[in-house]
């Protein structure tokens, strides 16, 4: 149980991801918008009707927001202006929400950084 423990606090977050393997298309993902440095693709598991990641093709250190340095600048703002092409692309600009999940106290599961495009229900306020 200790170790388990232990293990837990000091997992590796620098570990590759299952991201990586959608990025090489080593294993399918339902693409809906791609560029030179950027990737959208839709949810395995939607939590809307809509429900797109945003993400980085290279993660360059950026397992989460929270690890984000000046050099991130200008990928942080072509991931956000993906986001609104998603919306725009999925016919939900009227009404979208943006999610980042920054570390476990807010439940990120994978360490590679992802938008959260969500939409085409209510959404309400707050998130829980
Ligand atoms: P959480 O798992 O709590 O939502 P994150 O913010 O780290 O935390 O979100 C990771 C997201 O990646 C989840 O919404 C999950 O459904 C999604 N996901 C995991 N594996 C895949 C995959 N192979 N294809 C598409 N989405 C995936």
């Amino acid at each position: 149980e200790a170790a388990a423990k232990a293990a837990a606090v000091n997992f590796d977050s620098e570990a590759p991801t299952i991201f990586d393997k959608i990025i090489n298309k080593e294993i399918p993902a339902s693409i809906v918008y791609e560029d030179e440095k950027v990737l959208a693709f839709r949810d395995i598991n939607p939590q809307a009707p809509v429900h797109v990641l945003v993400i980085p093709k290279l993660r360059d250190g950026l397992t989460e927001l929270g690890k984000a340095d000046s050099r991130h600048a200008e990928i942080l703002g072509q991931l956000l202006y993906a986001a609104k092409t998603v919306a725009e692309k999925e016919g939900i600009v009227d009404g979208f929400r943006v999610v980042i999940n920054n570390g476990p106290g807010a439940c990120q599961s994978v360490y590679h950084l992802h938008l959260h495009v969500l939409g085409g229900r209510q959404m309400s306020w707050p998130p829980v």
